[in-house]
Parts: structure tokens; sequence; C-alpha cells
């Protein structure tokens, strides 16, 4: 379905970027990845889908650093048609307590990357017509929990500017949705189990079931494969005119 088309996902190497990078790669897509860490193994597994795939380590928090991402994939496949902007940090604390340092890096990787990457994708996308871009906010783009200050006004904030590229798009072949997971059992997750199991003395599957329990209904984690499965309907046919919404895939977390 997505053969000839290129996609650029932000925060690849790990979690859920990787997730939808093999998603869309599995129809058809040639893949730029981007991420710290490293990256041959996620090349070879995205290779092995079938596709080109390309990667580059701009560092998200750097705006020059994302022009030239998008400058790298546009002359190394010729188009960015479909860009996920996934990247993101996590850091926990009462606002009191917050470093102002973790405030700013939250703000710049997990909100202002995906203006810095839109607004240099967009033109290339507008002109031929096509595009499809995809933020990655969260449950915590739509509520809040208590010591996430900068993540969930950064995904706060995402969705807004879903809303607006959704708008300023709205009679062209460009969408723009946002998805909102649950809990996603990734590194940056295993974190905030690791934190709980050691704060309350009890076993890694303990914390897991505590974390759920506090939040997700369903008692279960999103996987990235499901995650990716949304990514590829949001770039079918069937979501040429599905626009600025903020979609949630939570367990039930915001139904609440
Ligand atoms: P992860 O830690 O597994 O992956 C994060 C990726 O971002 C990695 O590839 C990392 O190298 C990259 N990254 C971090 N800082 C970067 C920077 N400055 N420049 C370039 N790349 C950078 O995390 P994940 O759970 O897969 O998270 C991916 C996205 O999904 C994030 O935006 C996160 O907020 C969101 N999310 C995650 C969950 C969850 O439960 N895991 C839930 C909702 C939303």
């Amino acid at each position: 379905m997505l053969k000839g088309k290129t996609a650029v996902v932000t925060g690849s190497t790990s979690g859920i970027g990787l997730g939808i990078a093999k998603s869309l790669a599995a129809q058809g897509a040639n893949i730029v990845l981007n991420g710290f860490g490293d990256a041959e193994g996620p090349k070879a597994e995205v290779a092995a889908l079938g596709v080109q795939v390309a990667y580059h380590g701009a560092d998200m928090s750097k705006p020059s650093e994302i022009e030239a991402m998008i400058a790298y994939a546009e002359k190394t496949f010729g188009s960015v048609d479909i860009l996920v902007n996934n990247a993101g940090i996590q850091y926990v604390a009462r606002i009191e307590n917050f470093p102002v340092e973790r405030w700013d890096a939250v703000i710049a990787i997990n909100l202002s990357s995906a203006f810095h990457a839109t607004r240099v994708a967009l033109p290339g996308m507008l002109a031929r017509n096509w595009g499809r871009i995809i933020n990655v906010a969260s449950v915590h783009g739509l509520v809040g929990s208590a010591e996430k200050s900068a993540y969930v006004a950064a995904k706060h904030g995402i969705v807004g500017l879903t809303k607006v590229t959704a708008l300023e798009n709205a009679t062209s072949g460009v969408t723009c949705n946002a998805i909102c997971p649950g809990w996603v059992l990734t590194p940056l997750v295993q974190k905030q189990v690791d934190a709980k199991a050691q704060a309350l003395g009890i076993s890694d599957e303990e914390a897991k079931k505590h974390l759920l329990g506090e939040k997700e209904p369903s008692m279960q984690f999103t996987s990235p494969e499901e995650l990716g499965a949304l990514a590829v309907f949001f770039c079918s046919p069937a979501g040429n005119n599905i626009r600025g919404v903020a979609w949630n895939m939570d367990g039930g977390w915001t139904a609440q």
C-alpha cells in the first residue's frame, strides 16, 4: 500500500518509533530512522522487511539538525511523504523540584521538534499534494498526571499543534493526526516500573500491575505493533479525511 512512499520516523531506534517504522515498512514504505544508541540493529530489522532504510542521527532538541535530517531524507529517497513525530523523553518530579534544564529538554524534544520537522517537511508534501503527519502524543495529551508537568504540557501542546496542522492543510492531500497511547512497555516506561519497584520494595511483575492498576482498566500494555497498525490506517485511503484527531489507544484510561 505504501510502496514508493518515504517515511521519516523520529526516535525510531527503540520502542514505539521502531514499531511504527516496521509497520510502515511492512506496507512497502522506505524508512529513515532516527534516534540515539545502536542504529545498526534497527536498520537490519527494517531492511529485513524488503524496503530501503537509511538513518540520520539528528538530535531532536536542535532545530538545525532536524532541518538537516529532512533534507537528508529528501535527498536520499526523493521525498518525505510520511512524517512520524515520535521522539520523546520523560522526567518525573513535582513542579517545585523540577530541574529547569529537564523542563527545557522535555519541551524541546517532545513538542518543539514536531513543529520544526513539520515546518520543513510540509512544503514538499503540499507540492505533491499527499502527505501524512502523525504525531505520537499520549493520553497525557488529553489528561494530566501528577509529577509530569513538562511531559503533560508538551503532550497537550502537540495535540494542539496537530489540530492547527490539520486545519491549515485541510483542503490539501496532507493530513495530520495524533496517536495517544496509554502505557506501552518500552524502555521509557520500564524506568518508571523500576522506580516503583524500588520505592515500594516490590517485584518487577508487581510494579507493572501496580502501574497498570492505577490508570489502565484493561490491565494490559498497548504494543508498538498495535500503534503501528493505527499509523498504517492513517496512511491508508480510508484516512483521507481524518484530520486533526487525537486518537487514544489506552485500554480505557481516558474513558474513566
Ligand atoms: P523509548 O525511550 O523506547 O524511545 C524513545 C526514542 O526517542 C529512542 O529512539 C531515543 O533514542 C529517541 N530520542 C530521545 N531523545 C532524542 C533526541 N534528543 N533526539 C533524537 N532522538 C531522541 O520511548 P517510547 O516509549 O518508545 O516513546 C516514544 C514516544 O511515545 C514518546 O514521544 C513518548 O512520549 C510516547 N509515548 C510513550 C508511551 C509509553 O507508555 N511508552 C505512552 C504514551 C506516549
